[in-house]
């Protein structure tokens, strides 16, 4: 049986626990690593290893702590470069629709559309699930068939945001950089409606923003669309 743990989601830093049994994969670590710990239980040499998806700080902030605790961290050669000097023998390099394994997991790497280079998101397949990370991408070219389980960014409702801009809450330059760069709901919706969601079995809603998002509004359209158990990942689950 799979578990999707969040232990935190937003743009103060993204880090999420994927286990199967005694498997597990850190998906992002936008967290200091003594925070990363204590999410853990103070179990990160268990990991199976990291997988991150790109270089901004809110996904990448523990990534020294955990190459020096000897878990296996890995991204593409662009996120690497974007974080310089810090290569080590614990630094794998991926290559996007090239699988690799993790322990017991298969993983692709997929590539997604936002201002950071060399940003993917991961079809991960293990404990007899086939679970999509896609975080931080304005939308994405691809269809996955026989998705599982769904983590995925929803990260504001262009209805809310433009309401804000509107009344003068959010200015313009932002507005437009959170719309190239970030998942809407509406988007979201819309990817829903490409792929195949007949083996799904739960979807997770990340990085939601602070002021152009709304949980409970979130949650209803995306359970009345799907038809499967819908969790929005918390900000902090654990203390900063
Ligand atoms: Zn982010
Ligand atoms: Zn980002």
């Amino acid at each position: 049986m799979i578990t999707f743990k969040p232990l935190a989601s937003s743009s103060a830093g993204c880090s999420y626990l994927l286990s199967s049994g005694g498997n597990s994969l850190l998906l992002d670590c936008g967290l200091g690593f003594d925070q990363i710990q204590r999410g853990l239980a103070y179990k990160v040499t268990q990991l199976d290893g990291c997988l991150i998806t790109h270089g901004h700080g809110d996904h990448v902030k523990g990534f020294k702590g955990l190459l020096a605790a000897g878990v296996n961290c890995y991204a593409t050669l662009e996120t690497w470069d974007h974080l310089k000097a810090h290569r080590t023998h614990r630094s794998k390099i991926i290559t996007p629709y090239k699988e690799f394994r993790v322990g017991d997991w298969q993983v692709v790497a997929v590539d997604c559309v936002h201002d950071c280079p060399g940003t993917v998101g991961y079809v991960i397949k293990g404990g007899g699930a086939t679970c999509l990370y896609l975080s931080d991408t304005a939308w994405s070219r691809n269809k996955f068939p026989g998705l599982t389980h769904l983590f995925i960014e929803c990260n504001h409702s262009v209805e809310i945001m433009r309401d804000n801009t509107i009344r003068g809450g959010m200015d313009a330059r932002r507005y437009s950089r959170t719309r190239t760069n970030h998942m809407s709901l509406e988007t979201l919706e819309k990817f829903l409606d490409a792929n195949d969601l007949s083996s799904l079995q739960e979807i997770h809603l990340l990085h939601l923003s602070d002021g152009n998002s709304d949980e409970r509004m979130f949650k209803e359209r995306i359970a009345a669309k799907t038809g499967v158990p819908v969790y929005i990942a918390g900000k902090h689950e654990v203390p900063f």
